[in-house]
């Protein structure tokens, strides 16, 4: 499914202090593409991500997937759309602590309609022995990537991902984005990646530069490299 905006605009409003957070943003992405967004603190990653996702409206603007748009849905239907075909990652891990790893990704898999083995993504991400494990007999590194595995076990179309290596440390961080990179590759699951970290655009099929609000540069990455070869820093 591709995704469509056309001059997205999100301003909030707290008392007197408007912010605009988007001043007009238009976007194609195409479907299986490997996104990555870039840009300082403040210069509206999050926002973007979240209008994109339905998880909060945008003042002004379309947003199409494929024919629906997304801003006339209902409520119920929205939430039901975001079900059927959008996964999430944030850079908490909000696993539930009291259950194993394998009972976390099988409550992410239970949402959906064509969902993927439990066990099978679990492999994936390189836990398949660990997979009776609670959260807190986990890393950091291990906990994001069961994280991410309860995310994709409902197979969605698209995974969103908003700073999904922030508290890792490098080696830990490289272990998650191989990760997504396999499911972009394996799954052809679309990833919109949000990250501080300019190698990680190495990984992506086109970086979109956001500052201020608005798309600075979008740069198509035709010499993709792979998670492993990251220069950090
Ligand atoms: P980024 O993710 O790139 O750091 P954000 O999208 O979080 O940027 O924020 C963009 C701008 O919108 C910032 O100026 C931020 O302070 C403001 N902002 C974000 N969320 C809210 C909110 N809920 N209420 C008011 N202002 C907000
Ligand atoms: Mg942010």
């Amino acid at each position: 499914m591709s995704i469509i905006l056309k001059n997205v605009m999100k301003t909030y409003k707290s008392g007197e202090v408007e912010t605009h957070a988007l001043k007009g943003v238009s976007l194609e992405i195409k479907e299986g593409e490997f996104i990555v967004i870039l840009g300082p603190s403040g210069s509206g990653k999050s926002t973007l991500l979240n209008v994109i996702s339905g998880l909060d409206t945008p003042t002004s603007g379309v947003i199409m997937y494929k024919d629906t748009e997304l801003t006339k849905l209902s409520e119920d239907k929205l939430t039901e759309f975001r079900r059927n075909h959008l996964g999430f990652v944030f850079q908490q891990y909000n696993l539930l602590q009291n259950l194993t790893a394998l009972e976390n990704v099988q409550m992410g898999s239970d949402i959906g309609k064509a969902p993927l083995d439990p066990e099978d993504i679990l492999a994936k991400v390189g836990l398949k022995d660990q997979m009776h494990k609670y959260p807190y007999q986990l890393s950091g590194g291990e906990q994001q990537r069961v994280s991410v595995a309860r995310s994709v076990a409902k197979n969605p179309e698209i995974l969103f991902c908003d700073e999904p290596t922030g508290s890792l440390d490098e080696e830990t961080s490289k272990q998650v984005l191989r990760v997504i990179e396999d499911l972009n590759r394996d799954l052809k699951t679309t990833m919109v990646v949000i990250t501080h970290n300019p190698g990680i655009g190495a990984m992506a099929d086109r970086v979109i530069k956001m500052n201020s609000g608005k798309i600075e540069e979008i740069i198509e990455n035709k010499d993709k490299i792979s998670a492993g070869q990251i220069q950090w820093g």
